[in-house]
């Protein structure tokens, strides 16, 4: 069967998966859906003995129909790979009663290389596949790891550019460094003055700019987008779910069949989309637990049904979720409203011209796989410090959002199946925040001795990611206002009027 996919507004056009790598976003300013979401045509018994790289190519296979069989495996293969820590790619731990899935094993210590580390060859081989010749220029906006994530994967793949927005004040010290320490002559980075909803938005506007579109296109130059709105990162992740399903039942932890939970520290929703879809391909999962900080958006919009962004942007320690517009849910909608695209851009006009839209109670009863959660900056201390103590297992500050609020929803539920938390990033990016809630008294030391400091708390080696950024010369010191996006564009790509 051949896949196609169309935008969530325009319910008319439709382009292969390889297009819809190539473009990011549409042109109508929405986002690519597959048309319909395939069913997995393998058995939980076949996927419970496969590798992560069979798993990949059993359910991208589905998704990306277009791509040959080679050049799929070729991608996985490029990918997934010694960059990773671990032959596994992404091991499961068990940590009290709950099934951590370390998604951070990759180059950048984040969960983002799952997806970045194999979008770079998926857009290469659509370059190929459509006969483009220009040049691509991936603009992208970061809440700090997927800058990173996206530099690693891009530096240095011929025909292409990278540049990187990121909030100056917005991201963790270890973040920042691996950014701006990035090697690649390709590579641009730049911290704005202003917070990641003004990037995404500013990047988003970049991509709406048919003026701008237009003399990039004289110049050699068209854009494409690694973040999470690329449907090339999002089918990427819909595998490690179904792995994590399957090696569950490897590990006779679970019945076939048995359904399960799963938690997901969110921001932008592209991982627990993710996870929606896995559910969709048949994957047993009952509930998904969408797990905010502070900027809870999201946990009011599932209890509400009102998406209302205009509020305090909290700066918190979990800085890949300070997120207010939560791009991905836009596919959620678009479902919602039962695929109806005219329903869905109305709605997000409304965000866009006011901030906020409701949905319907019909569309809002289709929510009910969902279920809301927060964690305050104290409760995601207390979960870090707490776990330490009771299991000597130390998780980041993204991670402990979500076991907080899988925590308690199980106490509140009593809803006793078995939960998978989406583990997200490795502590060491966020030493700071880890070690001072296992002890204030980490707080006297500089970055790097804490860093020596984890290593003897939590016993697992310091990454390469970490030792790479050390020493590192600084390579990159651009800066510039959220309304000069545009021109810092221009002149790092040597378009000038
Ligand atoms: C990006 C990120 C998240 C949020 O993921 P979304 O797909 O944007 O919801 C959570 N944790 C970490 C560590 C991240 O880097």
């Amino acid at each position: 069967m051949n896949l196609l996919y169309k935008s969530t507004r325009n319910a008319d056009k439709t382009v292969t998966a390889s297009q819809a790598i190539l473009k990011g976003l549409a042109e109508d300013g929405g986002l690519f859906v597959p048309t319909e979401l395939p069913k997995l045509d393998v058995t939980m018994n076949e996927l419970k003995t496969m590798s992560y790289q069979e798993t990949a190519y059993a359910v991208m296979k589905q998704f990306l129909t277009d791509f040959t069989e080679e050049e799929l495996k070729h991608c996985i293969n490029s990918a997934y790979d010694s960059k990773f820590d671990t032959e596994v790619i992404a091991p499961l731990v068990k940590v009290g009663d709950t099934y951590h899935l370390e998604l951070f094993h990759g180059a950048t210590i984040a969960f983002k290389d799952m997806a970045l580390s194999i979008l770079p060859h998926l857009l290469t081989t659509a370059a190929k596949k459509n006969n483009v010749t220009k040049d691509i220029v991936i603009l992208t906006a970061t809440s700090g790891d997927t800058g990173k994530a996206a530099l690693a994967g891009f530096a240095d793949v011929p025909g292409t550019k990278i540049i990187v927005f990121y909030p100056k004040n917005g991201v963790s010290k270890v973040q920042e460094l691996q950014m701006v320490t990035q090697k690649g002559d390709n590579t641009s980075v730049v911290a704005i003055h202003g917070n990641f909803d003004n990037a995404q938005s500013g990047v988003k506007a970049l991509f709406e700019d048919k003026e701008l579109e237009k003399e990039l296109s004289e110049a050699g130059y068209q854009f494409s987008s690694a973040n999470s709105i690329n449907i090339g990162r999002l089918v990427p992740q819909v595998v490690y779910y179904v792995y994590a399903y399957a090696k569950l039942l490897e590990n006779e932890e679970i019945e076939n069949g048995e359904e399960i939970n799963v938690t997901v520290p969110t921001g932008n929703f592209g991982n627990i989309l993710a996870a929606y879809y896995a559910k969709q391909m048949g994957v047993p999962i009952a509930k998904l637990i969408c797990a905010s900080n502070e900027n809870k958006v999201l946990f009011d919009f599932f209890k509400t049904g009102k998406y209302d962004r205009n509020r305090e942007f909290v700066l918190t320690s979990s800085p890949s979720m300070d997120i207010l517009i939560s791009s991905n849910l836009e596919r959620l909608i678009y479902t919602i409203a039962g695929q109806d695209a005219k329903k869905n851009s109305e709605l997000m006009e409304a965000l866009k011209k006011d901030g906020v839209y409701e949905i319907t109670p019909e569309m809002k009863e289709k929510l009910s796989d969902f279920e809301g959660g927060y964690s305050t900056e104290e409760e995601t201390k207390e979960t870090i410090g707490g776990t330490y103590k009771s299991t000597g297992y130390v998780m980041d500050t993204h991670t402990a959002v979500a076991a907080h609020v899988s925590r308690a929803y199980r106490d509140a539920s009593k809803d006793q199946k078995k939960m998978l938390v989406a583990s997200t990033a490795s502590p060491y990016k966020f030493a700071r925040s880890v070690m001072t809630a296992i002890d204030e008294k980490y707080d006297e030391l500089e970055e790097f001795a804490l860093i020596d400091e984890l290593e003897k708390v939590s016993g697992v080696a310091i990454p390469n990611a970490i030792e790479e950024i050390r020493n590192a010369q600084i390579r990159h010191t651009k800066e510039c206002d959220v309304d000069k996006m545009k021109e810092t564009v221009k002149e790092i790509l040597g378009v000038e009027e």
